[in-house]
């Protein structure tokens, strides 16, 4: 089902032939393009990958453009060989001013040769295309991390603020057996915080969205992202033979728990981050579109909310969301079962707290002998970053020079980044536009793949962005 998007993505694009030829490159993108290539055909997937071999083959890359030894490290927790990071350090001139961390992940969700219709190992350039798994998530911004490290040490280019570089592996989870995979950014935020600690960082998680004609729509700024918080119910019971049935069923009390939660919506909120995201999307003059702006006018008018939030991209952006994920019950075919149990999967809007979606859940149920138990004691969030003006103005202004056609908005990440890590350490996380991908980019999915153009439009605009970035002078 996913091959026939992106089949007719494909065409439609051949049929612009604007993007049918990429032009020749310059020394310093075909420099790039190498270590993109590099890092897409080193899998770091974490049943058979290597995020370490990624991490020293970048490491290589800061030493012999000039980095001494001592600012370049890789970094290989304990009992994780293969889960390594990098991180780099280029000073700044201006001690008052703070640093700014340029933040990635090596890893890549899981791929299999079989399923794909390339190899998702070899990186592929086909028709303005480069196919490959993370191309887009997100080897195309660590490739550009390094590339501008590397064009600001060698150009000599002077900073205000110290850039710090931190790629990680862990960000994707995976797990093989018993083996479960080590988030690296907070390994790193544990042991060696001095090592990330900024005024802010910058990750993934913007970027922009080409409309499927291949033109600009949205240049994305994320400023914060839902936190996650997994839930069990759980039902026992005394069972017993099935050809005698009782009406207490752990399976039918169950289910009748699962039918409440899919009926329920969590209330409408808003922060200023979805204000301005919500506002953008209701330009576009589709049913959700018109409905969503019926919505913002008046957000009391339910038939308004009943239809825009029928677009599951906008209901994320519009409340916490819990679904059912996981299920299972009973222990054998003929018997009552004596327990059953599903796991609930709730996206939790900025700001509210593990407590109250436990008590909106327990409401909702209404049923004391469904037991409902968080995974996690807290919700391992990043904290909600300010819409500061120093960060937004720089990133509007060189989206109009580079992304012509994009309307600029910032976005709330409805799943998850390392920013989460961050919470800790109080520092926020932007996600800056630059690199703009089709809605079927096969992210975590098949075929993952990116614009030949997007890729070396979004090297440009980030590259001028951390400069701007990094010789502003420091904030109050
Ligand atoms: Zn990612």
């Amino acid at each position: 089902m996913r091959l026939m998007p992106t089949l007719a993505t494909a065409l439609a694009l051949l049929a612009t032939s604007a993007v049918a030829q990429s032009p020749a490159l310059t020394p310093d993108q075909t420099r790039f393009r190498a270590i993109y290539k590099e890092l897409v055909e080193t899998n770091t997937q974490f049943s058979n990958g290597d995020c370490t071999l990624a991490a020293n083959r970048m490491a290589a890359h800061l030493r012999s453009a000039g980095f001494p030894a001592a600012d370049v490290t890789v970094w290989v927790p304990d009992g994780h060989p293969k889960e390594g990071a990098v991180t780099a350090i280029l000073r700044g001139t201006d001690a008052a001013a703070k640093p700014i961390l340029l933040l990635g992940h090596l890893d890549v969700v899981e791929a299999r040769r079989e399923d794909w219709t390339r190899d998702p190992y070899t990186l592929i350039e086909e028709n303005g295309v480069f196919y490959g798994r993370g191309t887009v998530d997100m080897k195309a911004m660590d490739a550009v991390w390094v590339d501008t490290f590397i064009r600001l040490r060698e150009g000599r280019v002077p900073l205000k603020r110290t850039l710090k570089l931190a790629l990680t592996c862990g960000e994707e989870g995976g797990a093989v057996g018993e083996l479960r995979s080590l988030n690296g950014a907070t390994w790193m935020v544990q042991n060696h915080p001095e090592t990330l600690t900024a005024e802010f960082g910058l990750t993934e998680g913007g970027g922009g969205a080409l409309r499927a004609d291949g033109t600009n729509q949205f240049a994305l700024l994320q400023v914060g992202e839902k936190g996650v918080a997994n839930f069990t119910l759980e039902v026992t019971n005394p069972g017993g033979h099935s050809s005698r049935p009782v009406p207490d069923n752990a399976i039918y009390r169950l289910a009748g728990a699962l039918k409440k939660i899919e009926a329920y919506r969590f209330p409408l909120k808003f922060n200023a981050t979805t204000r301005g995201l919500l506002a953008a999307r209701a330009t576009e003059n589709d049913p959700a579109g018109l409905a969503l702006k019926r919505l913002l006018a008046n957000p009391k008018d339910a038939a308004a909310e009943r239809a825009a939030s029928a677009d599951p991209s906008i209901n994320n952006r519009l409340r916490t969301t819990c679904i059912a994920t996981l299920l299972s019950g009973g222990h054998a075919a003929n018997a009552l079962p004596q327990r059953a149990n599903a796991t609930i999967n709730c996206r939790v809007f900025p700001g509210e707290t593990l407590a109250e979606v436990t008590q909106a859940l327990t409401r909702v149920i209404g049923d004391p002998q469904v037991k409902i138990t968080p995974a996690e004691t807290t919700i391992r969030t990043a904290i909600n970053p300010p819409l500061s003006d120093f960060i937004v103005e720089p990133a509007t202004r060189l989206a109009r020079k580079y992304f012509p056609g994009a309307v600029f908005t910032p976005t709330l990440m409805a799943g998850a980044t390392d920013a989460r890590a961050f919470g800790p350490l109080q520092m926020p996380i932007y996600g800056p536009p630059g690199l703009f991908t089709n809605a079927e980019s096969g992210l975590h999915g098949l075929n993952e793949h990116i614009p030949v153009k997007s890729v070396m439009t979004g090297r440009d605009y980030l590259y001028e962005l951390v400069q701007e970035y990094a010789n502003q002078p420091p904030h109050s």
